[in-house]
């Protein structure tokens, strides 16, 4: 971490330094400091809380003033599909005149549509073509105010394309102040003239152990769904990623139940995203367990029909509840982590604080990274957000990026009242 020194000071400080993750008897409302500061060193929090109390020597640090706007973590967006090189608009117009994603992922209509689609997309753009249309990609989450991002792969469409995805998440890691999490998305879909069973003994035998010795992977992911993969082959990607150390993740219950996400929550997996189709065993399973549950509104308004995950049902029965933009081409081409609060309140009827916390320590938590990033306390990465006012609700009420309007990664002004880029504030 390339870290700077700043001191954001007088703003209305939500640090969300209680428990992690944000569940059951601990929601409520997030709690404020009215006038706090939060004081970077070397990239990390060395101190967040009343501004009065700020020490001495950090009082003469490069101070950016907040002016009483509310000051939060940096926003972490756990689930996303970059790289990718090309939009599906085309799917989404057919979508809207009556086609269903499941039919478009078979490819019932003919044509090449869904996963494959992207993959034949990826394969025929070059590694620059990926990195610059994948870096907009990132400054646009950026300017939303994400600091932290989940890159997955899984549109490779064979093995040579999936270590070639891995190589371009590296890439990208190294090209954008954000911190990235790696997620070999493996099984997704199969490649083409490949059966199901001939691809995991390749991802189990070859990809999995490869990504690892060269230390190339966070986690793994895989799609249970009847287009997709099934949960026994799912397992045995998973059990095989924990038994090295790996986090886990699910694409689950988004098109019918399957019971991926009471399996998950019965085998430590770290996230299980989706859930549109979830039926109240798996809500119960999430309730006693740890897995978090991640939805994904962007893809339940674009691809479902109208479907909608029980998050009522998940945050009774004590389940970790997160957000994230699911920003891919075919089901969510939204970057903003704010448009899925505002989503998730306004059609859902989620509180704003529990929106909130489902954006920053419960999407930390969901990548196994609450110790590092979703809340400031002394120690962790010193990555914030400004928002445009002093209220939280903004978040749900500009449906939009326009809500944050600094953003502060390792220290660093990268967003400085709605411009990308622009430079720090001068030391005063
Ligand atoms: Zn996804």
């Amino acid at each position: 971490l390339a870290g700077g020194d700043l001191v954001v000071r007088h703003g209305r400080l939500f640090a969300m330094a209680g428990a992690v993750p944000w569940r059951g008897a601990e929601r409520g409302r997030l709690a404020a400091v009215e006038d706090g500061s939060v004081a970077v060193v070397a990239g990390r929090v060395a101190y967040a809380g009343a501004d009065q109390d700020l020490p001495a020597s950090l009082r003469a640090l490069p101070t950016l003033e907040a002016g009483g706007r509310a000051i939060l973590p940096g926003l972490v967006d756990c689930h996303t599909h970059v790289p990718f090189a090309a939009w599906r608009a085309d799917e989404y117009a057919a979508r809207l005149a009556g086609a269903t994603y499941a039919d478009q992922q078979r490819g019932a209509r003919g044509g090449l549509r869904g996963i494959a689609r992207s993959a034949a997309q990826l394969r025929a753009a070059s590694d620059e073509e990926v990195l610059a249309f994948s870096r907009r990609r990132l400054e646009e989450t950026l300017a939303a105010g994400t600091t932290t991002v989940e890159l997955k792969s899984g549109y490779g469409g064979d093995g040579a394309g999936e270590r070639r995805s891995l190589r371009l998440m590296a890439a990208l890691g190294s090209q954008t102040p954000q911190l990235t999490v790696r997620t070999g998305l493996f099984l997704h879909a199969r490649p083409a003239g490949s059966d199901r069973a001939a691809w995991l003994n390749e991802v189990l035998g070859a990809l999995l152990p490869e990504a690892l010795s060269g230390g190339e992977l966070d986690a793994v992911d895989a799609f249970v769904e009847e287009v997709a993969f099934n949960l026994d082959e799912a397992a045995a990607l998973l059990t095989a990623a924990q038994a090295a150390g790996l986090d886990t993740h699910l694409h689950a219950e988004q098109l019918a139940p399957s019971g991926a996400a009471a399996w998950a929550a019965s085998h430590g997996v770290t996230s299980v995203d989706h859930l549109d189709h979830l039926d109240a065993a798996g809500v119960r399973a999430l309730g006693r367990g740890d897995t978090v549950a991640v939805l994904l509104p962007g893809a339940t308004f674009l691809a479902g029909r109208g479907e909608t995950p029980p998050l009522d049902d998940l945050l009774r029965a004590g389940a970790a509840v997160a957000l994230a933009s699911d920003l891919n081409p075919g089901t969510s081409p939204v970057a903003s982590l704010p448009e899925m609060v505002a989503l998730a309140c306004r059609a859902w009827g989620m509180a704003v604080d529990d929106a909130v916390a489902a954006v920053t320590l419960n999407a930390a938590a969901a990548l196994g990274r609450s110790t590092e990033v979703g809340s400031l306390r002394p120690g962790m990465r010193g990555d914030l957000v400004l928002l445009d006012g002093d209220e939280l609700a903004l978040l749900a009420y500009r449906l939009g990026p326009a809500a944050v309007a600094t953003v502060v990664a390792g220290g660093q002004v990268v967003v400085h009242e709605g411009r990308l880029g622009a430079p720090g504030p001068k030391a005063s």
